[in-house]
């Protein structure tokens, strides 16, 4: 999906939700598309949204972050450093998707696949507990770092 079709759903559904879509919104909803591959902080989206619109405060950012999360265009989500973070919730995805965190580079890299259905049916079955949602964060090492740690062998 294109940005200026992410920007007509999400504009709807505060719309629906009651809220005007005013161009402080429409820049950090549009910071957040630009960056959809970033994991960005609320200061972070403040940074970028402040080059499009510098007539726009901290405060403005956070309430928009916190009504988007609850409309649940975006999640809120938190790594290692314990920073809330926000991510651009994938379009029609049920769950949220998982992380694989790079203990070695930091990198964060996205998995859209669920994976977990018959996870979830264990935890309804056994456990009796309806699943609405799921935050799951792999630790480990990347691609490229692993490939790192060969040529570092191979040299040293
Ligand atoms: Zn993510
Ligand atoms: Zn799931
Ligand atoms: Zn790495």
């Amino acid at each position: 999906m294109n940005t200026v079709e992410s920007l007509k759903k999400t504009k709807k559904k505060l719309h629906d939700a009651g809220f005007k879509l005013t161009p402080q919104r429409e820049a950090t909803v549009l910071v957040l598309l630009e960056k959809e591959k970033d994991h960005l902080s609320a200061e972070e989206v403040f940074f970028f949204v402040k080059q499009k619109n510098s007539d726009i405060g901290l405060a403005t950012v956070y309430r928009t972050l916190e009504i988007l999360t609850e409309l649940k265009v975006v999640d809120k989500i938190s790594f290692d450093d314990g920073v809330s973070r926000y991510d651009l919730r994938k379009e029609g995805a049920k769950h949220f998707h998982h992380h694989l965190l790079c203990l070695e580079c930091g990198s964060i890299e996205e998995i859209d696949e669920d994976l977990l259905g018959s996870v979830e049916e264990i935890v309804e079955d056994r456990y009796h507990f309806q699943v609405k949602d799921h935050r799951l964060t792999f630790h480990g090492i990347c691609r490229s770092c692993q490939q790192k740690r060969k040529e570092e062998k191979i040299e040293g």
